[in-house]
């Protein structure tokens, strides 16, 4: 196994509905190295702990802060799995990114295409980061998965950029293919299905099982150089059933990221 960082970032300013995922990393860490589990992924790898450089959670005054800190955590050249926050910390943990990996492929998992010019007079808003990620030309390639909230706006600047959108409605997991680049992999908790992962702050009935999301992680066959879990917002959770499906998640992500 390879050494891997992590960061919290404690972050909801650019939440449109409702506030909470600044209260997630700690609470991700804590259902992670909670003993009612082992650290074995599902490929049969335990996580070493003592190869996970933990840097804490940061208190983010300014948005752009996210970028200056992760670029940081980027010098000591190892991978990255980011604890957040709202889906808002995606763009600036790329434009970090991109500097080290210029092309960059992104495989997002979510309910919400994310890619509004503006939300409510936001262009950082959560419903925004991938639609400055593609106009900045921070990815060569981005595929979603999960998605079941297009609208006409949404739709029109899915084809601008050229997105790869895999809806629900009519989900093929084996068709989503494989990736020739650096992957960076952005997991919004809310693309899983409410029933799954009640604590989030969009419920979007219709969505992926566990199970999908775990197979989907489990089958990629390519380098994963960045992941982060995003999303999770503890005052809308149930028994911290969300926090332990992060956990669990953010066990496959790290089994595949450091070996
Ligand atoms: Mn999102
Ligand atoms: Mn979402």
């Amino acid at each position: 196994m390879k050494p891997l960082s992590i960061q919290g970032i404690k972050w909801d300013e650019k939440s449109s509905f409702q506030r909470g995922p600044r209260l997630a990393p700690p609470l991700i860490r804590e259902a992670f190295f909670c003993p009612s589990a082992n650290l074995s992924a599902e490929n049969g790898q335990p996580i070493e702990v003592s190869l996970l450089d933990d840097k804490g959670d940061f208190e983010i005054e300014d948005y752009f802060e996210i970028e200056r800190v992760t670029r940081s955590h980027l010098e000591d050249d190892t991978k990255i799995l980011t604890l957040g926050g709202d889906h808002s910390i995606t763009f600036p943990i790329i434009k970090a990114y991109h500097e080290r990996y210029p092309k960059l492929e992104i495989l997002q998992i979510d309910a919400h295409s994310d890619l509004y010019d503006e939300f409510e007079g936001d262009r950082y808003s959560h419903a925004c980061p991938f639609a400055r990620i593609m106009e900045n030309g921070l990815a060569v390639r981005l595929v979603q998965v999960g998605i079941r909230t297009l609208n006409p706006h949404q739709n029109l600047q899915a084809e601008r950029f050229g997105v790869e959108i895999h809806q629900m409605k009519d989900l093929n997991l084996g068709a989503i293919g494989t990736f020739e680049n650096p992957l960076y992999i952005s997991l919004d908790l809310d693309g899983i299905d409410p029933a799954f992962a009640p604590g989030v702050s969009h419920h979007e009935p219709g969505g992926l099982t566990s199970r999908q999301v775990i197979e989907l992680i489990q089958n990629i066959d390519a380098e994963i150089v960045g992941a982060d879990i995003v999303e999770y917002n503890p005052e809308r959770d149930f028994k911290g059933m969300t926090a332990y499906l992060a956990a669990k998640l953010m066990k496959e992500l790290l089994s595949k990221m450091m070996t």
